[in-house]
């Protein structure tokens, strides 16, 4: 499920960092490929889980993270596409239930907020 979590990135465990970060390309290739494409972001924003205003600024911060983690990025991203869920997710929502979802982000959010 395309999912932008848009919680700090360094609370996320390596499999939803990688998750997050691909989910990122896969969005944006399917808005600008997909000959649905526009009615799967509608779908993906009507459920508060993409905002296209913060895809690169959001992309971007997940690969410093996959950097910071010795993990390999060579894929840049750029969205000049339509706008699909301005203002629609929200990160505060998404923490409480990602750490409900993932033990491994919810003991990583547990070692920095000490
Ligand atoms: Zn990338
Ligand atoms: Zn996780």
């Amino acid at each position: 499920m395309t999912r932008m979590w848009c919680v700090r990135p360094e609370l996320l465990c390596d499999d939803h960092l990688r998750g997050e970060h691909a989910e990122h390309h896969q969005l944006v290739g399917t808005i600008d490929n997909h000959p649905h494409g526009a009615a799967i972001a509608e779908g993906h924003a009507e459920k508060g889980n993409i905002d296209t205003t913060r895809l690169e600024r959001r992309h971007a911060r997940l690969a410093a993270e996959m950097i910071d983690r010795g993990m390999n990025h060579d894929s840049p991203l750029a969205y000049d596409g339509p706008t699909y869920g301005a203002g629609a997710v929200d990160p505060e929502a998404n923490r409480d239930e990602l750490f409900d979802r993932c033990e491994d982000c919810a003991a990583r959010a547990r070692e920095h907020d000490r």
